[in-house]
């Protein structure tokens, strides 16, 4: 069996997990995990008041602490590695550089969750078509300023908040038929500036499948992408891992050869 990855799991640095970082190290190796990279969200505001985030400035060093006080405990043949979710830069973009710079980090994924005008994915309600719309739009154009800033390795759950419309019942269509030109600017603008996307597989624990979706997977290959990473998102122990072998499966369905790993920024590739 080829050699499970997970380079986008939390612990409770982030705000939004209670795991305990040996714990969720520990539950990795567990199921199979040897190339592991911790990434903590690093978010500029708070999603409910979109006010400064002030704890954002430590994330890096809680991360350099906490790696420090474990891998002594970490089995040998465990590659774990540093990293951090660095989002909400719209808010402040003049901290791209303080927030990105520490130099012990193995790994940024950069992510997008909170729009300007309505707030957090996750609050929305999606069944009003034309709204619905409107949150798609406000997406793509702004998914399209975090690729152009250009701060991280890999362009994180590319299309995720179908999962919260899914959740009430609507398919947001985030497809290739209907937004493609869009889509394939943003995914050209990662690949010419030697950038990666993940496939995050927290959308294939329920159902709604990987973020992105396979044929945006597709498109990305055929634009001449190489470099993705494979993510479970666990934010529990339960779920360290947790379809990160399917998410390597379907990356070979549609032509990838190597998942993509990173040490200090540098890529390195492993056969799936
Ligand atoms: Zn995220
Ligand atoms: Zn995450």
């Amino acid at each position: 069996m080829a050699v499970l990855v997970d380079y986008h799991c939390h612990t409770d640095i982030s705000l939004d997990s209670h795991a305990k970082y040996l714990d969720m190290v520990t539950a990795e190796y567990a199921a199979g995990v040897r190339w592991l990279c911790i990434t903590d969200h690093c978010d500029t505001v708070d999603w409910r008041t979109l006010q400064f985030h002030q704890e954002c400035l430590t994330v890096a060093q809680r991360e350099l602490e906490a790696y420090e006080a474990a891998k002594d405990r970490i089995p040998r043949d465990m590659h774990l590695r540093m990293g951090m979710e660095l989002a909400e830069l719209i808010f402040h973009p003049e901290l791209v550089g303080e927030l990105s710079s520490p130099p012990w980090l193995d790994f940024i994924l950069g992510s997008y969750h909170i729009t300007r005008e309505h707030g957090d994915f996750h609050e929305q309600d999606y069944r009003d078509p034309a709204f619905c719309k409107e949150l798609t739009d406000i997406y793509l154009r702004d998914l399209q300023w975090v690729a152009d800033l250009n701060y991280f390795d890999v362009m994180a759950h590319i299309g995720y908040f179908r999962r919260y419309a899914s959740w009430q019942g609507v398919d947001t269509g985030l497809t290739l038929a209907e937004h493609g030109d869009r889509i394939e600017n943003i995914l050209k603008t990662v690949i010419q500036n030697g950038k990666g996307i993940e496939i995050n597989c927290s959308g294939l624990r329920d159902g709604v499948g990987p973020f992105p979706s396979e044929e945006i997977l597709r498109l990305y290959k055929s634009l001449g992408g190489e470099i993705v990473t494979v993510g479970s998102d666990a934010h529990r122990p339960e779920d360290a891992a947790k379809c990160v072998d399917i998410g390597q499966q379907v990356l070979s369905a549609c032509g990838f050869r190597y998942v993509t790993v990173f040490t200090k920024r540098k890529p390195e590739f492993i056969p799936i």
